[in-house]
């Protein structure tokens, strides 16, 4: 399967998933060349084709396609300018990471096994207002040790190898929200030990962003 296919199944599976609403959030990958194939903005999930995916470089000037780039191509090219170990970016709007989005406040490893997939405690980027640059460049700053973050009262940004792994470490994340949230309104999670978080984001680092440190 070829990137532009990876993209779309990810893009119509994040709606079917649940990871997102309506014609909100999008999906991209990077090519070969450096380049970028991302999802368009305003059109339904359902009906949308490879024909009307999008391909940019780097500082987001259109190489192909006849649709308009997602509004929120910024945080994703600021993801890729960033981390050149990375092969895709989600950016989806979860009912739970969005209600930890918007109450500021992050997403703690406390599920056994988080860490392996997503790093991490999942950070709250700083506000900046949806689709300028400066959003993009404030997501980018968290994502060095971790493949998540919150972007704050809005939803959040997933960075992973391919289209297929980043969606799942977002589904990771938006049950781990869900979880956490329910194990406050019982007293709060207890925490994992920290040994066992500090050797899952080893593993993190080795298996997804190429090194271990
Ligand atoms: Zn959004």
């Amino acid at each position: 399967m070829g990137v532009h296919e990876e993209v779309l199944r990810a893009a119509k599976d994040m709606l079917s998933r649940g990871l997102t609403a309506g014609t909100s959030g999008n999906v991209s990958g990077r090519l070969d060349n450096d380049q970028v194939v991302i999802t368009p903005s305003s059109l339904s999930y359902e009906e949308m084709t490879l024909d009307d995916l999008v391909v940019l470089d780097l500082d987001g000037k259109v190489i192909d396609g006849h649709r308009s780039a997602s509004s929120e191509k910024g945080v994703h090219l600021a993801c890729y300018r960033k981390y050149d170990e990375i092969g895709s970016v989600i950016h989806s709007h979860p009912l739970y990471a969005t209600m930890f989005a918007c109450a500021r406040l992050p997403i703690p490893a406390a599920v056994d096994e988080f860490a392996i997939y997503v790093g991490g405690e999942v950070p709250v980027c700083e506000y900046a207002m949806s689709g300028t640059d400066q959003l993009g460049d404030n997501a980018a700053a968290m994502l060095d040790d971790v493949g998540t973050a919150l972007l704050a009262s809005h939803g959040m940004v997933t960075i992973g190898p391919n289209p297929d792994r980043t969606l799942h470490q977002a589904g990771v994340v938006e049950r781990a929200a869900q979880v956490v949230w329910g194990a406050r309104a019982l007293g709060g999670p207890v925490p994992l030990p920290e040994k066992v978080n500090r050797d899952f984001a080893g593993v993190y680092k080795l298996m997804f962003r190429g090194n271990s440190e």
